[in-house]
């Protein structure tokens, strides 16, 4: 298969429904808030939304790297807006977000990498709305690890970096990232005792036994926590659909996942990274 045919027929978006989700929506929309769930056009929103669940993306939404897969623009970011966490904290306040997944551009430019906004946006949060639990998708810092350990301070509930691909795909679907290097991101937030996640996107050219020697490479690491999808191209000039995995394949992979040890596998052809994320928050002892 290949992405000049249709879309099969699981990777259909549900419908978003549901009081809760109508709430959450005209609060948005009057307030004009920003989430990657609406910006994404995520599938999920109905779903997510619902249960209280959503995505910011935080320093702007230009990008310094360019990965293959990302429909984020890549160019020189704006500089830094430090009113920023202030304003996300009143968005997750406003929308009575329980669980909130940040995420953010990398911003190589920057001489801490954007880390001291990060952790103010968390230490905000926590200020308006100290019962919503935190889980935060950050980039590799460029192996500088005193901005990653900036972030790790404030403790998030939930620290997640995904791999995206397998090692063998990993200099053409991210030109700037290293296969090694987000191990070793990952790897340090375990040690700091977090809740570890990470994300793999399939149909980008990886065999069975590529993705199976990235999921034991994640939990030699420490990762409790492995999201699984398919691949969509956001625009023609992005990489390829190479081949639409199937649902019975993405069971295949969570079984596979959970016997080799991980805590929680989110497995299947609509899964994104923060996908579910509430049900990850599990007792660490
Ligand atoms: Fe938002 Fe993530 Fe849920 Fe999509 S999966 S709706 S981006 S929280
Ligand atoms: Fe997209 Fe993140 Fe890659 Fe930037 S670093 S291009 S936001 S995936």
């Amino acid at each position: 298969a290949n992405q000049t045919q249709r879309k099969p027929d699981w990777l259909r978006v549900k419908l978003p429904v549901g009081k809760e989700y109508r709430h959450v929506r005209s609060l948005v929309d009057e307030h004009k808030l920003h989430t990657i769930c609406e910006s994404g056009n995520c599938p999920n929103m109905g779903e997510c939304w619902g249960a209280g669940t959503a995505t910011f993306m935080i320093l702007g939404n230009i990008c310094t790297r360019s990965c293959s897969f990302c429909a984020v623009a890549t160019g020189r970011p704006l500089p830094v807006d430090l009113d920023e966490p202030n304003r996300v904290a009143n968005s997750v306040k406003l929308m009575g977000v329980k669980h909130c997944v940040i995420t953010s551009v990398d911003r190589d430019d920057q001489k801490d990498g954007g880390s001291t906004i990060w952790a103010e946006t968390i230490l905000a949060i926590r200020r308006e709305s100290p019962e919503t639990t935190l889980e935060t998708l950050i980039p590799d810092f460029k192996g500088q690890w005193d901005n990653l350990d900036r972030v790790l301070a404030v403790r998030p509930e939930v620290v997640s970096h995904n791999i995206e691909t397998v090692r063998r795909l990993t200099r053409e679907v991210r030109i700037q990232a290293k296969y090694d290097r987000s191990l070793e991101c990952l790897r340090r937030i375990a040690e700091a005792g977090l809740r570890t996640k990470s994300g793999i996107m399939l149909g980008l050219g990886e065999t069975e036994e590529d993705v199976i020697e990235t999921m034991q490479d994640l939990y030699n690491v420490g990762v409790n926590i492995l999201t699984i999808g398919q691949y969509l191209q956001p625009t023609k000039a992005h990489h390829p659909v190479v081949d639409w995995v199937t649902p019975q394949q993405f069971e295949k992979y969570q079984k596979i996942g959970l016997e080799m040890g991980f805590k929680y596998v989110e497995s299947g052809p609509l899964v994104r990274s923060s996908y579910h994320a509430e049900k990850h928050l599990f007792d660490m002892q």
